[in-house]
């Protein structure tokens, strides 16, 4: 994959477009999102899985603006939702409901009769009180609900804890020994019918052998399962494929995951569903933001910004480590510095980064968090009264604001204060 963020004149570019001259138009912080990243890694993906056709269900949790969803709808993407909201935002965003998976551990009533009424491919069922409840409203509504069960295999994804999801202490999926239980009672049920099944392990997983423990037991599943007369037609082996945020770090093959997926989910017969998010969407969006004072402290170095971790809470909540560059080129003989860069919130755990070694910055100064474009925007809260920001789309030398930044109106005219105070 080509990055899409490079230096060209001496200033950092998404695609074609500099981001000194974006931030004077649209102010900082912003985030900023590249078009053809985003074609890039959704290509090589299809590209990785050449001739077996699978269905690609981008899991939207991970950068659901519309703009984004309508690129990867028209580049063939399905999606994986998780809410009401991310069913709504799919179907505005021209997705077929036939390319729709609904996953996620609490489903609601309103949540399962749409997905019923729209006709999605399937619910990712993960408990079997959501089986019940999920026969019941589709008998309500003299319907067949498409179901595909989310094994947890009690495999560790080896990543970070908050986002480990395949061990048994984990709230997600049914236990691997119940599978089999499960599918029988689908099979009883009236209004159900087991069309797949799914597995998720977490997320950025670098290391393929997790994957390749899980796949093994889900193959062996799924083969059991068929020998048992169930109907599965697809299997989905979730998302989670990891992505590079430290330059040097360790990355993950896509062929060789891909090599990994054939190996153990081509001879099964059924059609593959994946689930990536991150790979997706990472490495296509950056956080533009820009100094507000350097301040010294009496240990260290303070480079305090004007984005915070209500824009991008990856750092203060998954101890993430993303790349910081600035936008003006440094010079190979650039002075350097080491400093916490971090935001305005009153909390210590308000930080982008720690200890970083950087070019020597001054107020004014613009720098632009790399690999922000998964689980940047989409976990942004108005913590402090700051408003969301904004979010643009760069597309070679054009540029869209695809969500403009919330007033300060927008946000205060949400509260109501009631007459009699
Ligand atoms: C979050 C999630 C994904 C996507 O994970 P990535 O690490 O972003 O690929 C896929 N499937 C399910 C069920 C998820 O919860």
């Amino acid at each position: 994959m080509t990055d899409a963020f490079t230096y060209q004149g001496g200033s950092l570019h998404a695609d074609a477009v500099d981001l000194a001259t974006l931030s004077a138009e649209i102010g900082t912080p912003f985030y900023c999102y590249s078009a053809s990243a985003f074609r890039d890694s959704l290509g090589e993906l299809q590209q990785a899985f050449n001739g077996i056709d699978p269905l690609i269900a981008y899991a939207m949790k991970a950068n659901s603006n519309q703009a984004i969803l309508t690129l990867l709808g028209k580049l063939g993407a399905g999606a994986d939702v998780v809410s009401l909201g991310e069913l709504e935002r799919a179907i505005a965003a021209g997705i077929a409901p036939e390319k729709i998976v609904f996953s996620g551990v609490g489903k609601s009533k309103a949540e399962m009769r749409r997905g019923l009424e729209l006709g999605i491919h399937c619910f990712n069922v993960e408990s079997e009180p959501e089986l019940e409840r999920l026969n019941l409203i589709a008998g309500e509504m003299g319907q067949i609900a498409p179901v595909s069960v989310r094994i947890n295999p009690n495999v560790d994804a080896k990543t970070h804890a908050k986002i480990s999801t395949g061990k048994s202490e984990n709230k997600f999926g049914i236990p691997y020994e119940r599978a089999e239980t499960v599918y029988a009672e689908i099979a009883a049920a009236k209004n159900l019918r087991a069309v797949g099944v799914d597995m998720h392990i977490g997320s950025q997983i670098t290391d393929l052998e997790p994957f390749d423990n899980a796949f093994a037991l889900l193959a062996e599943l799924v083969t059991r399962l068929k020998a048992a007369g169930h109907p599965i037609a697809h299997v989905d082996i979730g998302g989670g494929l990891g992505i590079v945020y430290e330059p040097l770090a360790h990355k993950p093959d896509i062929a060789a995951y891909a090599a990994l997926v054939v190996k153990h989910i081509a001879p099964l017969g059924c059609r593959l569903v994946l689930e990536p998010g991150r790979w997706i969407a990472g490495n296509a969006g950056v956080l533009v933001t820009r100094v507000e004072y350097v301040k010294t402290g009496a240990e260290r170095h303070f480079v305090i910004v004007d984005a915070a971790m209500n824009d991008l809470i990856r750092p203060t909540l998954y101890e993430a480590w993303h790349d910081i560059a600035p936008v003006t080129e440094p010079q190979p003989d650039s002075e350097t510095m080491t400093a916490d860069i971090v935001g305005a919130i009153c909390e210590t755990g308000d930080y982008l980064a720690q200890n970083r070694v950087l070019p020597k910055v001054v107020e004014g100064d613009l720098l632009a968090v790399k690999s922000a474009g998964a689980y940047g925007a989409v976990m942004a809260g108005t913590y402090n009264t700051r408003p969301l920001i904004a979010e643009v789309l760069v597309d070679g030398d054009r540029h869209h604001l695809i969500r403009p930044r919330q007033t300060l109106a927008d946000l205060i005219g949400q509260d109501d204060v009631p007459g009699w105070l």
